[in-house]
């Protein structure tokens, strides 16, 4: 019998379709669902949509947290090298979303025990400033999401932290044997694939009617989001991710900025 403990949501689409609906010929990238988001709008555009958004949704790792939650987990688990060795080779592109996740959790194994007691033991790091801003943003009325690609397990601890409510939180959800050893994930949550995380907005915006949403995100997963996100601001608080930087309208490498930006209105 299995135990499902945590989740995820996927999507895909064309393209090299939208590549082609677009003039972008001053345009160089690797990620051609963000053209829209970089030909339509301005730095002062994304400014006033953040400032005005319904919803503000929240990469995890590296971006809300400081660390990587699957390498803490892998480290924890006493096979950190081979992991970060995968991840990195994984960041490069080569393999699909669902391939590296399936790959990595094949090494880690990590029972149902294990991950319980790496939140205990090594609870995940927030970034500084992440509360304030969160705080404000609820003050504020408007819906604040946590959409990763870790697990949702440890994801629901940093929300319970950032008083999110669990229904707000979008990760992949690992699966245990009934006698908690590992069993692998829930392959059908759209987090699990490449492009999940722009499923996901799409179905929130349809879910709750929102009309301006805003990705906030360290890596290429965050900014692909955008769109259907309104906006993409990129954190380099953590780590900076060269092509992410590069081709965020708006990068910020402390949520401070954020915040002062939220006093402007
Ligand atoms: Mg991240």
């Amino acid at each position: 019998m299995l135990h499902f403990d945590s989740l995820r949501l996927s999507y895909s689409k064309d393209l090299t379709k939208l590549t082609n609906a677009v003039p972008v010929a001053s345009f160089t990238t690797l990620y051609p669902a963000n053209i829209l988001c970089t030909t339509m709008a301005t730095l002062e555009q994304t400014k006033e949509t953040f400032r005005r958004a319904d919803a503000v949704c929240f990469d995890v790792d590296s971006t809300v947290i400081r660390e990587e939650g699957i390498d803490e987990l892998a480290k924890f688990c006493g096979v950190g090298d081979a992991v970060r060795e995968m991840t990195c080779n994984a960041m490069g592109g080569s393999v699909t979303f669902k391939k590296a996740l399936t790959d990595r959790l094949s090494i880690i194994k990590c029972s149902r025990e294990q991950v319980n007691k790496l939140i205990t033991d090594h609870p995940p790091q927030l970034t500084p400033g992440i509360k304030e801003l969160v705080d404000r943003l609820h003050e504020r009325n408007v819906k604040v999401f946590l959409i990763s690609g870790g697990f949702r397990c440890i994801v629901e601890h940093v929300a319970s932290q950032l008083s999110i409510p669990h229904d707000n939180v979008y990760a992949n959800r690992l699966k245990f044997y009934f006698n908690g050893e590992f069993a692998g994930f829930d392959e059908t949550q759209p987090t699990a694939e490449s492009g999940g995380k722009g499923r996901v907005i799409s179905m929130l915006k349809e879910k709750y009617g929102f009309e301006k949403v805003v990705m906030i995100g360290d890596g290429a997963t965050d900014l692909e989001a955008c769109p259907p996100a309104s906006a993409f601001i990129g954190f380099g608080g953590n780590v900076v991710r060269p092509q992410v930087k590069e081709r965020s309208l708006w990068y910020v490498t402390s949520f401070g900025e954020l915040l002062k930006e939220l006093e402007m209105i």
